[in-house]
């Protein structure tokens, strides 16, 4: 097992990962920019280690800095968290050359997966169903506009390096195609430096459905059940669920199914997860696999009672699974809402600031991941997400209740935050019946979506 390992992440993840090598008894290396001093996560790890200014491309996603901190304190493996080097296929690669463990998949595994269109590819070639669209890359707007007036509209044009919500654009007439391909286009050269597009059918009202999967060096791979992420503002989550309650156990078995195939198909290995589509008539598609830990993977530890972080130390360090599919059990239900700084009434916006006041709520299945602390300064860089607050209950309504609770119990004075956004949606009668799709918050939060 790993003596040491370094943590190229911050805020709550960089917390989540000390606790867990704590628990196992690895020491931990944390590593934080100029504007991340006073952050717990340098204060909680073993050592810690300033490795540039507050700006990420000069810090967090400084290889050759996080690179020789990793060398400077010996550790012996990078857990890279998610956002930031996660799914840097360079920087997998520069680890294995400094024989220093990447937690994750190889850097080959990361670009077969990570380019979307490739994995589009890959499944494809593997008889996982793909939302219909193009299989090979599309670098032409003029080019794009003739499959998509083949395929028929609305369509959606996606980025192949595309990541939380970048890059991609709904184009519902012929009329507006090459704009919307230009302006996708430019956002990707501009967050990706690619310029690779893809084209899919726009799948109107669908639910965001994925599989946790954990995959070892030994070819056993097993899926933890799905999350229902339908709960989205501009494509990115906002509110997560375990099970999904629009999946009969029917389709639950053939979708996790299909997931098991995907990772098996891709030779993954290391925690992952595959993302699907489903539409209103229940008919799945593949639409990518990531290939890291995720924001919302405490809603699967709750209904799995596994701990991902361990799992994902344990499959890097070589280690089988020590679980068959039949032994993975899940049970109840999980909710995770994500606690922003940003204003759901000014479309969104990020508001960093000062915690003046802070009440965390607790008690009998209620979890709180964070980083912050009162008196602590959410500096402007960074992620707008400053805490996770999950609950598991024994159904649905039980769950949805307890969140309630917790949340209502939530003090956080000093900065704008989306905790009475989350309430509302909590409230919000088609929410609780499950009537839900990726159109939820524009539907039902037309100023604020
Ligand atoms: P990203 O990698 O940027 O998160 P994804 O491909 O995972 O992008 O898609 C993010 C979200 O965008 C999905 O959860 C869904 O809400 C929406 N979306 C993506 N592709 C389609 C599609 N073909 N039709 C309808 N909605 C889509």
């Amino acid at each position: 097992m790993f003596q040491k390992i370094l943590i190229a992440n911050r805020g709550e993840i960089a917390v989540r990962i000390i606790r867990a090598c704590r628990e196992m008894g690895i020491k931990t290396v944390a590593v934080y920019s100029e504007a991340d001093r006073e952050a717990l996560h340098a204060q909680l790890a073993d050592e810690a280690i300033c490795i540039g200014p507050a700006s990420s491309l000069e810090s967090y996603l400084n290889m050759e800095q996080i690179l020789s901190a990793t060398i400077a304190t010996k550790a012996d493996a990078i857990h890279p968290g998610f956002g930031f080097l996660s799914e840097n296929s360079k920087f997998a690669q520069m680890c294995q050359k400094c024989n220093i463990t990447f937690i994750g998949p190889s850097a080959e595994m990361m670009e077969r997966m990570g380019n979307k269109s490739e994995a589009r590819k890959t499944m494809m070639a593997a008889k996982v169903p793909v939302v219909p669209g193009t299989k090979e890359p599309v670098y032409d707007a003029e080019e794009g506009k003739k499959i998509a007036d083949e395929m028929g509209y609305p369509v959606m044009i996606k980025a192949s390096s595309g990541g939380g919500g970048k890059g991609m654009r709904i184009c519902e007439r012929a009329e507006e195609f090459c704009e919307n391909f230009c302006t996708a286009q430019m956002e990707s050269v501009r967050a990706f430096n690619d310029n690779t597009m893809y084209i899919e059918k726009y799948i109107a009202h669908p639910r965001h459905i994925e599989f946790q999967i954990l995959a070892d060096k030994f070819g056993n791979v097993v899926q933890l059940g799905e999350r229902d992420c339908s709960i989205q503002r501009h494509h990115q989550k906002v509110l997560e669920e375990s099970p999904s309650c629009a999946l009969s156990e029917e389709l639950r078995k053939n979708m996790g199914d299909a997931a098991v195939h995907a990772a098996k198909a891709a030779g993954y290995e290391n925690a992952g997860t595959v993302e699907f589509l489903l539409d209103e008539t229940g008919n799945f598609y593949f639409i990518e696999m990531n290939t890291r830990i995720q924001v919302e993977h405490p809603v699967t530890e709750m209904v799995s009672g596994i701990d991902m972080i361990k799992e994902q130390i344990r499959i890097a360090a070589g280690y089988p699974l020590d679980k068959k599919q039949e032994d993975i059990k899940l049970q109840g239900h999980a909710i995770e809402c994500r606690i922003n700084a940003e204003d759901p009434k000014r479309n969104f916006m990020p508001c960093p600031g000062v915690i003046e006041e802070l009440h965390l709520p607790g008690g009998f299945g209620v979890r709180v991941d964070t980083a912050v602390y009162q008196g602590y300064e959410i500096p402007p860089f960074y992620d707008s997400m400053i805490a996770k607050v999950i609950v598991h209950d024994k159904d649905r309504a039980s769950a949805i209740n307890k969140m309630r609770s917790a949340l209502g119990e939530l003090i956080l004075e000093g900065v704008v935050t989306n905790i009475d956004f989350q309430y509302e949606i909590l409230n919000n009668k088609d929410f609780q019946e499950g009537k839900t799709s990726t159109d939820f918050i524009p539907e039902h939060f037309p100023v604020e979506g």
